[in-house]
């Protein structure tokens, strides 16, 4: 029997693979598979589910340009209306039924003589594709603590990526380790509901207050019926957040004032919110602001001001099946343990999966033996016919929707090419590959990456080489410019 030959398969299906597959669409790509290891779409929306989860970008940024909702409840939308909207999206643009859900993809081989691309199912399967789309996200790998006696702990573990309702908290005495931005937002929901917890902070972390509130229905009535008003706050939106990350993060070296006046800001946040002088002292961020992904929140700090709520920062030495013992020697009792500890990206994701390119180029390998680096943050050379959304420079902004759009219009100039050229593959030259390279590491020396003191941030922007490799060092406009106008001699076409 003949075998099937997709025109494309799509790994992950969360707003990166939706949206890539909503563009794959409008070119007139039909026969699209879009498969993912968890049991429905939305990616990170749905796989956190923890109390708290919210969007630290205002909603009408945090969405597709062209789908926007005039309905989101608050300002700042709570996870669930996210995986809601994940799930109108891809339902209102039919790509759903090209969805395959509980499918763990474990590797993808180029044939070169059948000019395609061979996914590899866990479980044996195979599927076929002339194209292959990785969307499987940078926070989509958790990152589990080692720690001694972790496993002979007797009582409810949970991870925050596997938030489980059905536990009572009750009364617990709990301990949450990690204070990153998931931690700030869970901590606060949870603390009431314990009878004691203990949070075990190894970096401190900056957070300024959030200007969120409910979003008054005459308002989200005004956005359905004149979408420009709507518009309109998406316009500021992304002007702000561009201001942020282009003068606190990338031109750091120019712009230090501006980080000092947010520090500042969230330092008597901090001052105004934290009764005891030890806490905040211990709260307080030893690096520079913008070295790692700040937090908002009007509930985080105040916490620690309950008498049922205790911060530790004295490192953990290791587990013991009723408690943790921590290197000045206290063991705390505790019956829950809550691992906030967050994502790995630079070891188990880079990618998700083995990836082999032409003539066995390993993308993993290859990442990690010369450099992590991708044209335009998309394309690799060595590795026709692939588009790998979660690459090395792509994030660009701070909402992700920037990266989404502008990688989705890089698809569209770029396939849009292939198709002119009646062109069976594309592969992105050495030479553009490493032009972008070069200018992209020559941007990042103006950031607060490598201006700032982040040496004690512990921050997820940095690769294990201790470069900052994640974020595209430009600003979102430049990034939406050249998908748009990129050369189409940088690729070759066959
Ligand atoms: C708690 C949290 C809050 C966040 N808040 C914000 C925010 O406020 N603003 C912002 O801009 N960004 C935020 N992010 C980042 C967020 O991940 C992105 O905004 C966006 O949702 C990423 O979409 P994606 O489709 O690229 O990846 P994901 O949503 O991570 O989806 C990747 C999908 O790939 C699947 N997958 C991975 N590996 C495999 C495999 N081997 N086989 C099959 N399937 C696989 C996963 O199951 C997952 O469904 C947040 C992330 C987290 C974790």
């Amino acid at each position: 029997m003949a075998q099937t030959i997709h025109d494309a398969a799509i790994i992950g299906a969360g707003f990166g693979g939706i949206g890539a597959a909503i563009q794959l669409r409008q070119l007139g790509y039909d026969d699209l598979v879009i498969l993912d290891r968890e049991s429905d779409l939305g990616g990170t929306w749905h796989v956190n589910r923890y109390p708290g989860l919210a969007v630290d970008i205002p909603s009408s940024t945090y969405s597709y340009s062209f789908e926007p909702n005039p309905y989101w409840s608050r300002l700042y939308a709570p996870g669930a209306e996210l995986k809601g909207y994940a799930a109108h999206v891809a339902t209102k643009y039919d790509v759903r039924r090209h969805m395959r859900f509980d499918t763990v993809v474990e590797g993808a081989v180029w044939d070169e003589d059948e000019q395609h691309w061979t996914v590899n199912i866990a479980g044996g399967e195979r599927l076929h594709a002339r194209l292959l789309l990785t969307a499987t996200g940078f926070l989509s790998q958790p990152a589990f603590p080692d720690i001694e006696g972790i496993e002979s702990f007797a009582g409810t573990v949970i991870h925050t990526t596997r938030w489980d309702d059905s536990v009572d908290l009750a009364g617990r005495r709990a301990a949450v380790i990690g204070t990153g931005a998931t931690a700030v937002q869970l901590i606060p929901e949870i603390a009431p509901r314990l009878a004691e917890l203990t949070v075990y902070q190894r970096t401190a972390i900056w957070v300024t207050p959030k200007w969120d509130g409910a979003v008054p229905k005459r308002v989200q009535k005004l956005y359905a019926r004149v979408p420009l008003a709507q518009r309109a706050v998406r316009t500021v939106g992304n002007g702000i957040l561009e201001l942020i990350m282009v003068a606190g993060v990338l031109k750091y070296r120019r712009t230090k004032l501006l980080n000092r006046a947010v520090e500042k800001m969230a330092l008597r946040h901090l001052a105004r919110q934290v009764d005891d002088p030890e806490t905040r002292k211990k709260l307080t961020p030893d690096y520079t602001f913008g070295c790692k992904r700040p937090t908002f929140s009007n509930t985080y700090f105040r916490t620690f001001n309950r008498d049922n709520v205790h911060l530790e920062t004295s490192p953990i030495t290791r587990i013991e099946p009723d408690g943790i013992v921590t290197a000045d020697g206290t063991k705390t009792p505790i019956d829950t343990l809550v691992l906030a500890t967050g994502f790995n990206l630079w070891d188990t994701n880079f990618p998700a999966f083995e990836v082999i390119g032409r003539d066995g180029k390993d993308l993993g390998k290859f990442w990690r033996a010369r450099q992590f680096q991708a044209y335009e943050g998309v394309t690799v050379p060595g590795f026709p016919n692939f588009i790998s959304l979660n690459s090395p420079y792509s994030y660009s902004g701070l909402s992700y929707f920037t990266t989404i759009e502008s990688q989705m219009r890089h698809m569209k100039r770029l396939l849009g090419e292939v198709e002119k050229r009646r062109a069976s593959t594309f592969e992105v030259t050495e030479e553009a590959n490493a032009e972008f390279l070069g200018r992209m590491t020559d941007l990042v020396e103006d950031s607060v990456f490598v201006n700032g003191s982040c040496a004690t941030s512990r921050s997820y922007y940095f690769n294990q080489h201790g470069m900052a490799t994640l974020l595209r060092p430009t600003s979102t406009l430049n990034a939406f410019r050249e998908a748009g106008s990129f050369p189409l001699d940088d690729y070759s076409y066959a």
